[in-house]
């Protein structure tokens, strides 16, 4: 059984809590490692060492700084395959999605190489006779990561990359669920020349969450996990005087209006529905159809589902992998026999599929006549199960999605420029697709939902990321008169 350790001073560090996780390979349900969880003095070990990292790190010239993201770039592109396996042994995701998850990661620590223009300051000459000001961004110190288990290459990638580029040292906290992923990333950190202790990685559950939350050596703390985590993690972290952004879960929905594409729409609800086995906080987990499109779309959306192939993520013919516990997969399950019980009408039902005899594998399911009252509709499943509401009008469909608490990613299929106009305008969601049902912003562009889907008033990565790492300071200057030097300037004074 593998034995999973922290990542502290820039070596792999075993845990002395005595206290250990499981982690299962999900496509054949086997424990294959045992994971260390940290205890608070643990915690407070690898923030002191991050702590005295992190004052020499913020000296590095920013040329010396990008080199190390360059580096660290190129291996992370050269072991982009060994890391995306892993991913999909711990979360079961097939591995061409894992391979993605690793590309969109990649993306961010291209964006953060260009740390000298990003962490650019302003200035403003003779602001008063004689007076310039300027402004700098300074890193904040010490900065932690609390991360999910449905992306363990890409989150912890979204926020160390540029943390690390503004001149912090970062303490990763990943999910226990599938921790491998960020030893990986360590080492090649390291690799690329990051000094040690500018990035460690202590695993753990809750004890090693509260300890970050109220440490008075972490200055911000960024956290990507469920809604009701989140709003903890945001409240305790700015109850103790920390910047946080806190983002939480999802249930997107994707608009319908009649006029769409009947087969591009059914497409992209298959592929955004059910990809990852519906755990993306970007999964459509909604279809709003409006007016007639609603038959034709459950029908199309039916016809594509017994050809997906549902199956171990390492091999290569699978289109969708398992849960990530049996846990989550019951849960799911239960979700389905309640639609079916208040009254949606279960058009494939996933618990009948033809599955993996091994494993955490559920099959892909689709309820029509869903209503906003069915838990169905209320609550984040997170699993492949996709509900269709039908809907009046635009205006109906447009409410419903602004009624829901959660605001994460929205999508509208149309062919009228008009009307995706006015989605966009209206619509009360962070991330919106017009054609596009995931609609994920590239690394240039910060991510984050509204409402219960984000806490804090900071996107994550990209410039939003820059800002949230560093912070402000401008300097008002003034110098003696030339006239009044002691040094012979050798022209003559002209102000
Ligand atoms: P989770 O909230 O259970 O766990 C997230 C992190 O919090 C993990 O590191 C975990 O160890 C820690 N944690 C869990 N319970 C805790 C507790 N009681 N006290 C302190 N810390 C605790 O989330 P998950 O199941 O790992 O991930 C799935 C969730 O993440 C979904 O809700 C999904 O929508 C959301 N998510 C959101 C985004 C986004 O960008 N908004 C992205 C990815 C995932």
């Amino acid at each position: 059984m593998k034995q999973i350790t922290h990542w502290i001073d820039g070596r792999p560090t075993d845990g002395t809590s005595g206290r250990i996780g499981p982690v299962y390979n999900p496509a054949t349900g086997e424990q294959t490692g045992e994971v260390a969880l940290a205890s608070a003095e643990e915690v407070r070990r690898a923030v002191a060492i991050a702590k005295d990292a992190a004052r020499e790190w913020r000296s590095a010239s920013l040329s010396r700084r990008s080199t190390v993201l360059f580096a660290f770039r190129e291996l992370l592109a050269a072991h982009a395959d060994e890391l995306a396996s892993i991913v999909t042994s711990e979360h079961g995701k097939v591995h061409s999605d894992a391979a993605g998850e690793v590309a969109r990661g990649l993306e961010n620590v291209e964006f953060a190489c260009g740390v000298p223009h990003l962490i650019k300051g302003g200035f403003s000459e003779q602001a008063s006779t004689g007076v310039d000001v300027y402004s700098i961004r300074q890193p904040l110190g010490v900065v932690a990561g609390i991360t999910p288990f449905n992306f363990p290459a890409m989150v912890p990638l979204w926020m160390a990359a540029n943390a690390i580029a503004c001149g912090n040292a970062f303490v990763l906290k990943p999910s226990e669920k599938d921790p491998s992923a960020s030893l990986l990333m360590a080492q090649l950190w390291k690799q690329a020349g990051l000094p040690d202790g500018v990035f460690s990685v202590v695993h753990g559950d809750r004890e090693a969450v509260e300890t970050i939350l109220t440490h008075p050596d972490i200055a911000a703390v960024s956290f990507v996990g469920s809604t009701p985590i989140a709003r903890h993690v945001y409240e305790t972290g700015t109850a103790n005087g920390k910047r946080v952004q806190a983002l939480g879960g999802a249930k997107n929905h994707m608009l319908v209006l009649p006029d769409a594409d009947v087969s591009q729409a059914a497409d992209a609800a298959v592929s955004a529905g059910y990809g990852s086995a519906g755990e993306r906080c970007m999964a459509i987990s909604v279809v709003v159809a409006v007016g007639d499109i609603a038959g034709p779309l459950v029908d199309a959306i039916a016809a594509r589902l017994p050809k997906l192939r549902v199956g171990d993520g390492a091999d290569p013919d699978s289109e969708m992998g398992p849960l990530i516990t049996g846990e989550h997969r019951e849960r799911v399950a239960g979700y389905i026999a309640a639609g079916a019980t208040s009254g949606a009408r279960v058009v494939v039902d996933g618990r009948e599929a033809e599955l993996p005899e091994r494993g955490f594998f559920l099959g892909a399911t689709l309820l029509d006549d869903v209503t906003p009252t069915m838990s169905v509709y209320t609550d984040e499943i997170f699993g492949p199960v996709l509900a269709v509401v039908r809907a009046g009008s635009y205006e109906d469909g447009l409410a419903l999605i602004n009624a829901n608490p959660y605001a994460n990613g929205t999508a509208i299929f149309t062919r009228d420029g008009g009307a995706a106009r006015a989605f966009q305008f209206d619509v009360e969601v962070g991330m919106v697709g017009v054609n596009v049902p995931i609609p994920v912003p590239v690394a240039y562009y910060s991510f984050g939902g509204w409402k219960n889907s984000l806490f804090g008033d900071t996107h994550m990565y990209g410039p939003e990321g820059i800002s949230f790492y560093t912070r402000g300071k401008v300097v008002t200057e003034r110098w003696p008169d030339p006239s009044t030097s002691s040094v012979d300037l050798g022209f003559p004074r002209t102000s």
